[in-house]
């Protein structure tokens, strides 16, 4: 595991202290007793396990993943903090769930009238959170049938019902009116009579709602973006100074010098202008580094930038670096800072058509992660 770890030519670089000044700083700032750390799809690309391990000794509340299977890596992992799985249950997962102590999100009576048979099958209670959707049109059942739905829950016994909470579809601003109104028809529900008094666990709001709402963080805020240091551009203080944690680098594994007029890469998409020379990143798509950054984005090398020119290949791609001077060996950084510069996450978002969050789940199990 060890050789494999420091053999491979790519890896993803995770700065542990970093992550952690972010939780600290997220910590601080909501206004809710309670933080829950969404690490659903290997932590963003972060690692699932080692994430979980160092929100876990941070002291974060909960963990939430979108699978059970993620949960029961956490578990097997040794993992004993609350553990909510957001996505929807399936049938022949009730028993796993209640098996591995993982919390659980229930949004219809068709599957609480199942989980119930299995609780009195195994003698155990389900821990559950009753989803609501506000506005996503996702999972979830709507406002009017939260009451009945819960109603149930509390009668067959079965059921230890931890939480109730929703999701924003949107969030860009403070004023962002849809989700004003999801936050309204939230606040509307949980004021009927049958909610008071009763220890829930009440919560709505993603980074974005963490950072543009603090008057509905409710009882838990459920942040990752934030936590992982990616504020939205323009961020108010103190969230301006989150950083990220995150790194992708690799290592220069070849280098040519190339004639004018020669084409580069499958269907010689570049053509050299001049005599140039070209390296090859032992990187590509195979590894979740997306081909449609053809000829769009860039690395740094020696604290300089230089442009994938053709196009990306599935283990590796190439740059023109022109007159300079770059070795065999060389670090090579395709997200993060290296010298004075920097390529943001958000610039391979943007070149790529796509949001920060693709970006960083696409870097695949390939990449040996490593930790400082
Ligand atoms: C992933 C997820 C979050 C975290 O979203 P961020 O925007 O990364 O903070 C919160 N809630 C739910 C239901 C999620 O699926």
């Amino acid at each position: 595991m060890n050789a494999h770890l420091f053999s491979h030519p790519s890896w993803v670089e995770v700065n542990l202290d970093q992550f952690r000044k972010n939780l600290s700083l997220v910590k601080k700032n909501q206004a809710s007793p309670l933080f829950c750390l969404p690490i659903k799809a290997n932590a963003y690309g972060h690692g699932l396990v080692p994430i979980a391990r160092t929100a876990q000794d941070f002291g974060i509340d909960y963990l939430a993943v979108a699978h059970l299977q993620e949960g029961m890596v956490l578990r097997n992992e040794g993992i004993a903090i609350p553990i909510l799985v957001l996505g929807a249950i399936h049938e022949n997962q009730i028993a796993d769930l209640l098996e591995y102590d993982l919390e659980f999100s229930i949004s219809s009576l068709f599957k609480a009238e199942l989980v119930a048979k299995q609780c009195a099958q195994m003698g155990k209670q389900a821990k559950v959170h009753l989803e609501v959707d506000t506005g996503m049109q996702r999972t979830g059942v709507r406002p009017l049938t939260a009451v009945p739905l819960y109603e149930y829950l509390l009668q067959t016994g079965h059921f230890s019902v931890v939480g109730i909470y929703t999701h924003l579809a949107t969030g860009d601003s403070p004023d962002d009116p849809i989700a004003k109104e999801q936050i309204a028809s939230f606040r509307t529900l949980l004021s009927d009579p049958i909610f008071e008094g009763r220890p829930l666990i009440r919560h709505l709001a993603n980074s974005l709602g963490t950072l543009h709402f603090p008057e509905a963080h409710f009882d838990m805020v459920r942040c990752s973006l934030l936590a992982f240091g990616y504020p939205p551009k323009g961020a108010p203080p103190p969230f301006n100074e989150l950083a990220p944690c995150f790194t992708l680098k690799s290592t220069v594994s070849y280098f040519k010098v190339v004639e004018k007029g020669k084409g580069v890469s499958y269907g010689h998409a570049y053509i050299t202008p001049k005599t140039t020379r070209i390296v090859t990143i032992p990187i590509g798509y195979g590894d979740g580094y997306l081909r449609a950054l053809s000829g769009k984005a860039s690395v740094l090398i020696r604290g300089k930038r230089y442009p994938i020119v053709g196009n990306i290949c599935m283990d590796q791609f190439m740059c023109d670096i022109g007159d300079d001077e770059v070795h065999v060996g060389d670090e090579v950084v395709l997200i993060g800072k290296q010298g004075g510069e920097e390529i943001p996450l958000s610039e391979l978002a943007e070149a790529a058509g796509t949001i920060p969050y693709e970006i960083l789940c696409l870097l695949n199990n390939r990449l040996p992660r490593r930790y400082t």
